[in-house]
């Protein structure tokens, strides 16, 4: 028998579940609040308490995934960078994993540490796989929230590229001025300038809000809350138009038979559905466009109040995908 444990790592956040192989249904084996400080070597020996606290006797095989929120080498569970937690930086997992549990546990482990937007695009799959018959069909998934993450199953696997960044679409560019440009850069958080995702996330949305009125929103929801439609309309027509464009190159690159949005700007679907699919008529010429089409090939997945289930189910099942 196997066993199969998903983590997801957030930058104030970790959940450890266990996942069932046949239903995928989460149980919830450890969840806690971190800070900036949060260090490795704690997570690992969080989950070798919690390994502990099974019954690991029944188990021939017990496979591992950690979900994190930066860059990551997957093929060698290495950790590049985690810009929401100081200590997750050129950080060697097999090493700092194995040396510990080699020393307790004899049988057979296989870890897994990929980029959350990653683990996301394969719980998407696993979950989704029987309703949209994913057999053998090319997936993308976006993720838009603070930024815009992002990963794609085709043939098959998820998509990792020669050195970590296939598939961030959120730092590929939809406009950028030639001349004048200085007066029309916005400076993204990977330290490029003009990324989608400082057009098209919930945060950019916001500042660009609070710039052009000089107010001080924390959120997309205050805004909602507190000013009128009128008001914060045109953003979302702004956002409805950059997300056409992503998903126009997204189309015209791989073709894939489903987009999955999640993240929270889906709370605010309402404001922007129609435009998003009045511009990709607009935009997306080179194949036949039919509305009923892209009404079912855009999928919209609701964001999770607590545990992110997509997240969880992706690492635990890391090991198909890679
Ligand atoms: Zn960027």
């Amino acid at each position: 028998m196997e066993l199969n444990i998903g983590i997801d790592v957030g930058g104030s956040h970790i959940d450890i579940c266990k996942v069932n192989i046949n239903n995928y249904k989460l149980e919830i084996l450890d969840s806690f609040d971190i800070t900036y400080y949060y260090k490795p070597i704690d997570l690992i020996n969080k989950i070798i308490d919690n390994l502990f606290k099974l019954d690991l006797a029944g188990y021939e095989k017990i496979n591992i995934g950690i979900a994190l929120p930066g860059i990551v080498n997957t093929k060698k569970n290495y950790c590049i960078k985690c810009p929401n937690l100081k200590y997750f930086k050129e950080i060697d997992f097999n090493k700092i994993f194995f040396k510990k549990i080699n020393k307790i546990f004899k049988g057979n482990i296989n870890l897994y540490v990929l980029n959350d937007a990653n683990a996301g695009t394969i719980g998407i799959y696993k979950k989704f796989f029987n309703k949209f018959n994913l057999y053998n069909k090319d997936i993308v998934y976006l993720v838009i929230g603070t930024g815009i993450g992002s990963g794609a199953i085709i043939n098959n696997k998820i998509v990792l590229g020669a050195d970590y960044s296939a598939f961030e679409l959120g730092h590929t560019k939809v406009y950028y001025p030639k001349t004048n440009y200085k007066n029309n850069l916005t400076k993204c958080g990977c330290g490029s300038f003009n990324c989608i995702e400082t057009f098209a996330s919930a945060k950019s949305l916001t500042d660009l809000f609070n710039n052009k009125y000089h107010k001080n929103y924390k959120g997309l929801k205050e805004i909602i809350q507190n000013e009128k439609y009128s008001k914060y309309k045109i953003l979302f027509n702004d956002f409805a138009f950059y997300l056409a464009l992503l998903i126009n190159n997204i189309i015209l690159t791989v073709n894939p038979y489903y987009i999955f949005i999640g993240g929270k700007i889906v709370l605010s679907l309402n404001y922007f559905k129609e435009k998003l699919f009045y511009f990709l008529k607009q935009n997306v010429k080179m194949i036949k466009i039919n509305k009923e089409y892209f009404n079912k090939r855009i999928v919209f997945l609701k964001p999770f109040n607590n545990i992110n289930e997509y997240n969880i189910l992706g690492s635990a099942f890391a090991k198909d995908f890679i």
